[in-house]
């Protein structure tokens, strides 16, 4: 007998409308959506009863750093971070290639494989890297299954360094031969640096003037200069968390235009402004920075425009210590977790208090990345896809809390700490097997596949 499931009575939101019915599982793989009534005729089938609750495609997250395998995988891990993935909602997690060595190689590549492949409770797929000295690996990486490769235009780390504009040309060349996607922070390095510096020198004492330090120009030079290149060497280009609605505004123009451009923003830039820092301190730096009230409410224009294509979490964390290591706000590091609040964020302000539609949401946490990222059957509630679905309470009222987290720092200080949601994620399903059930993950590790590309 085949293993069929049908989920009844819930709200089933696919590319271009919300309808009532079932959806028919089989074999982990999505085969039917019925309509409201039609489900007496489907015999032999487990049934789950979703009544009152809203189905999603599982989230396909864009922007992951997983720490693992690395020295810092005390910070988050494969078992830990795909579980903590589940529980907010994300069936796919693709992966940042700044691991310990980083995905710049096939050595890189193929430890990576073998640390998530035995550890992941959900689907996963990785960046390649994109470093001066890895250009001439991309075409391997590529045939491994790499759906993008990244490169810092600011200052990164001595481990993963700057992509320097001479070599993010000769990667875009590279890229352009095999349709490969190339993906970019985009800020001007030494602008950056030097700002951070000089706040730091003039012991600035107000965190919120991250955001000065690193300002909106610098980022969008860095936009400007990545699309120009891009487009001169016929490039598919990825903008990494975009935060700027100057910078958007500039995306809408060039795509108008034809340009092959995709831009990602995160949910820290759309449910917080730069006042968080003088509240969270380090625990809300990142780079690019956190901006003004004024901007985040420009950026969700973008995101309801379709100028912003995917939101992707960024989830990179630190232990709560290591945030206070220096003991000087412009020396700590940049980055945190978090994205298990990451789907409960945006339906509390993007769909509920925004009235953004529940289909284009999962086109911006799901459909659009498996479409730029080629991830084959993944990112849609369609007949013929993979059976990822989350099962959402749209009305349920909860307050974060890092320490029920299934992260592997647990974070405490985090931005999300004790906000309060309005939607919650009440089950993860990964190819038809639930992973998460509401409180616990019940799935298994390992059970998470590599997903490579499917661009060939
Ligand atoms: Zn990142």
């Amino acid at each position: 007998m085949q293993n069929r499931t049908l989920f009844v009575g819930g709200r089933i939101v696919l590319p271009d409308r919300v309808t009532d019915g079932s959806l028919l599982v089989e074999d982990g793989k999505i085969t039917g959506v019925l309509s409201k009534g039609a489900e007496g005729r489907i015999s032999d089938c487990q049934v789950i009863d979703v009544t009152g609750k809203v189905l999603l495609p599982g989230l396909v997250d864009t922007h992951v750093h997983m720490w693992d395998p690395s020295p810092m995988n005390y910070r988050e891990d494969w078992y830990h971070g795909t579980a903590c993935a589940a529980s907010g909602g994300i069936t796919t997690v693709v992966d940042m290639p700044l691991s310990v060595p980083p995905v710049t190689d096939e050595k890189g590549f193929s430890l990576k494989l073998d640390v998530a492949d035995k550890n992941a409770f959900v689907d996963f797929a990785f960046w390649g890297g994109l470093t001066p000295s890895c250009v001439e690996n991309m075409k391997r990486l590529h045939e491994l299954g790499c759906v993008a490769y990244k490169g810092f235009m600011s200052f990164a780390n001595p481990d993963y360094p700057q992509i320097t504009d001479g070599h993010l040309i000769r990667g875009m060349r590279e890229a352009a031969k095999f349709g490969g996607l190339i993906g970019v922070h985009a800020e001007n390095a030494e602008a950056a640096d030097f700002g951070s510096r000089e706040m730091d020198a003039c012991h600035c004492t107000d965190e919120a003037m991250h955001d000065e330090a690193r300002p909106w120009w610098v980022e969008l030079e860095a936009i400007q200069r990545a699309v120009l290149f891009s487009e001169a060497n016929h490039g598919r280009l990825y903008i990494c968390h975009m935060t700027i609605a100057e910078g958007a505004e500039f995306l809408k123009r060039q795509k108008s235009m034809g340009a092959d451009v995709a831009v990602e923003t995160c949910p820290h830039y759309l449910l917080f402004d730069k006042t968080i820092l003088r509240e969270k301190k380090a625990y809300a730096k990142c780079n690019p920075p956190i901006r003004s009230r004024e901007n985040v409410e420009k950026l969700w224009n973008y995101v309801f425009d379709g100028t912003i294509d995917t939101i992707g979490s960024d989830h990179g964390p630190y232990s709560d210590e290591e945030k206070v290591v220096h003991g000087d706000f412009w020396k700590e590091y940049c980055g945190f977790g978090g994205y298990d609040a990451m789907l409960p964020g945006l339906l509390t302000e993007g769909v509920h208090k925004r009235g953004l539609s529940l289909p284009r949401l999962a086109a911006l946490t799901a459909g659009n990345a498996a479409r730029i990222m080629g991830l084959a059957g993944k990112g849609s509630l369609m007949p013929g896809a993979d059976a990822d679905i989350v099962v959402v309470d749209l009305k349920e009222r909860w307050h974060y809390d890092g320490a029920k987290s299934f992260s592997k720092t647990k974070s405490v200080k985090g931005i999300y700490q004790d906000m309060e949601f309005v939607g919650r994620v009440k089950s993860c399903y990964v190819r038809g097997n639930m992973v998460y059930d509401g409180e616990r993950i019940v799935g298994t590790p390992g059970w998470g596949n590599y997903v490579p590309g499917s661009f060939n």
